[in-house]
């Protein structure tokens, strides 16, 4: 990964767990017991936040939690429901975590999009997310932020993790031609940081171009940077070409800390029956392993989940199979224990 705070130094890392609401706590559950199986030793601390918590006490995100998680040197976050807005998207902007990396990359059966690999990195403090929404006496309107310093910042992110992972084009995703002020900046200042990157091919494309060429041709992106919506929006369908949501993890990362989370939400439809997918959680462990300078383990978990999905034996309906979470948390865990 493009950022990193440790050495992989074999000290214990103090991380802190939050479960959340639905599928999070079957996941975060399944994700755990793999790690269990690393040869990583970490400190865990559990907290809460999201909708049940909401609901007992009025508050979907405790101080404690904001200042647990500023404490730790990582945070495993499964998913929350209806108060993403008030929990997730608040703790990255509190937290000041800039950076939003979405890798997606085929495992398993390649479907009809054969072989895919690129990864998303979307800006996650602004753009329409910026929390500035606000009814009107005709409706309600939400402000599009985009500011020069954070775009450079997430341009600068998308070309040094482009150089760091071997990776060779980046590309811009806006809509300039209508956002002529919010996406003509960050167009504008991307070509500029690109001008520090020459060895990297640089170009862009309107996001509703990307969402036709994602279809029709995956393998022609390598780093896809966006804006905060974009992003989500472009990295759900990123999921739908790889095979569904269990299967993308995510990392927010700044300078100070880093929070890895599933792409996908609490999905209540299947919450309490023991089918979600634990790959997005398994594999969102894999990218904090990264960041903590574990590159070793982290290789060694990823090979044990994909070895599990190509084998196709023990793997959740979403993937074809009839194994629980647990059941194929237990085989990515026995894979692990055999490398
Ligand atoms: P939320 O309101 O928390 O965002 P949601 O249901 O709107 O929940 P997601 O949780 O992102 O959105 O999921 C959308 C659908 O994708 C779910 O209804 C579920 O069918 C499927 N899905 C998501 N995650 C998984 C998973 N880990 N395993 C299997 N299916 C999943």
């Amino acid at each position: 990964m493009g950022c990193c705070c440790g050495t992989g130094s074999g000290s214990t890392y103090k991380i802190t767990v939050i479960p959340g609401d639905g599928i999070g706590k079957e996941v975060m559950e399944a994700a755990l017991r793999v790690l269990d199986a690393s040869n990583v030793d970490f400190d865990y601390t559990f907290a809460d936040a999201g909708d049940e918590q909401l609901e007992k006490t009025g508050v979907a995100l405790p101080q404690e939690t904001l200042d647990m998680v500023k404490k730790s040197q990582a945070c495993l976050f499964g998913a929350v429901g209806e108060s993403a807005a008030d929990v997730i998207v608040k703790l990255r902007r509190e937290l000041d975590l800039y950076v939003n990396l979405r890798p997606v990359h085929s495992y398993g059966k390649k479907g009809r999009f054969g072989d895919v690999d690129f990864v998303i990195v979307r800006e996650n403090t602004e753009g329409l997310y910026s929390g500035h929404e606000e009814y009107t006496d005709e409706g309600a309107t939400a402000l599009r932020i985009t500011t020069r310093a954070a775009t450079r910042r997430i341009c600068e992110f998308a070309f040094n993790y482009a150089k760091k992972t071997g990776r060779s084009k980046v590309t811009a995703v806006h809509k300039a031609n209508v956002l002529k002020k919010t996406d003509g900046v960050f167009k504008e200042v991307f070509y500029q940081t690109a001008e520090n990157h020459k060895d990297i091919e640089s170009n862009d494309f309107y996001v509703d171009a990307t969402a036709m060429y994602l279809v029709t041709m995956p393998q022609n992106f390598d780093v896809i940077v966006t804006s905060n919506l974009f992003g989500d929006i472009l990295s759900d369908e990123g999921a739908g070409i790889v095979g569904g949501l269990g299967l993308l993890p995510s990392a927010n990362i700044g300078d100070d800390n880093g929070i890895f989370e599933p792409v996908h939400g609490s999905a209540p439809n299947i919450a309490g029956k023991g089918i979600a997918n634990p790959s997005a959680m398994i594999l969102s462990t894999v990218l904090m392993l990264e960041y903590l300078g574990e590159q070793d383990e982290a290789r060694k978990i990823e090979k044990a989940l994909i070895d599990t999905i190509d084998e196709g034996k023990v793997v959740t309906s979403d993937l074809g199979g009839s194994s629980s979470t647990m059941e194929m948390a237990e085989e990515v865990a026995r894979k692990l224990g055999e490398l």
